[in-house]
């Protein structure tokens, strides 16, 4: 019988100060919302757990603490990221044009083995104002430039209405997923090993 398996994937959420990552993240894994602003504080990740295929994730999901404003997020956060989201404004243009410095600093800051394969995902939030009538970032600017940056899947959100939350973090799961860590594919490995020869009972994880 196959022994379920957990796997831990960070994800890390970046973008400007107020385009919502954090009332992503409460709409996600707590269902809140709430339309008071408060520069993030406390915890530095939440986790959720959700089942793909067979597998149970747990995501541990990393928010900034207001420093996003001054880009001086540290090392730790960006270590050993498996996706990461970045997060515009529909309605602010400078929210959309920051994508690019923001891709480029997760890039320098993570250094991943492989950068232009690395999972991101792009969400454009907040389409719920004024109906979409103040938005000034059309779906197709947005799409073209997750386009010609390696086909970034590009999803459309509203942390307030909770309108495509749970589809965009389980897209995000998903592509954690398929880049998960040498070093977790290498305990996996272990583990197989173990179940097969059946050396040790199956609670055992080590
Ligand atoms: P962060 O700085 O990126 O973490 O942004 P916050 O999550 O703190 O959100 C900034 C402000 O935007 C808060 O007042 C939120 O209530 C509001 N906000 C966040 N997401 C949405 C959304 O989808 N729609 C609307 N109308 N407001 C939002
Ligand atoms: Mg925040």
């Amino acid at each position: 019988m196959a022994t379920r398996r957990r796997t831990l994937l960070k994800v890390i959420v970046l973008g400007d100060s107020g385009v919502g990552k954090t009332s992503l993240m409460n709409q996600y894994v707590h269902k809140k919302f709430s339309l008071q602003y408060k520069a993030t504080i406390g915890a530095d990740f939440v986790t959720k757990e959700i089942q793909i295929g067979d597998k149970l994730v747990t995501l541990q999901i990393w928010d900034t603490a207001g420093q996003e404003r001054f880009q001086s997020l540290g090392a730790a956060f960006y270590r050993g990221a498996d996706c990461c989201a970045l997060v515009y404004d529909v309605n602010v243009l400078k929210s959309f044009d920051s994508l690019e410095n923001w891709h480029e600093e997760f890039l320098k800051q993570a250094s991943p083995s492989d950068p232009k394969t690395f999972p991101f995902i792009v969400l454009g939030n907040k389409v719920d104002i004024d109906g979409g009538s103040s938005r000034v970032v059309s779906e197709k600017k947005a799409a073209d430039w997750c386009a010609s940056n390696g086909n970034i899947p590009y999803f459309e959100t509203s942390a307030k209405q909770d309108y495509n939350v749970d589809e965009a973090f389980l897209t995000i799961a998903k592509t954690a997923l398929a880049n998960e860590h040498d070093q977790d594919l290498y305990f996996q490995g272990i583990q197989d090993a173990s179940t097969e020869n059946e050396a040790k009972g199956s609670g055992c994880a080590c």
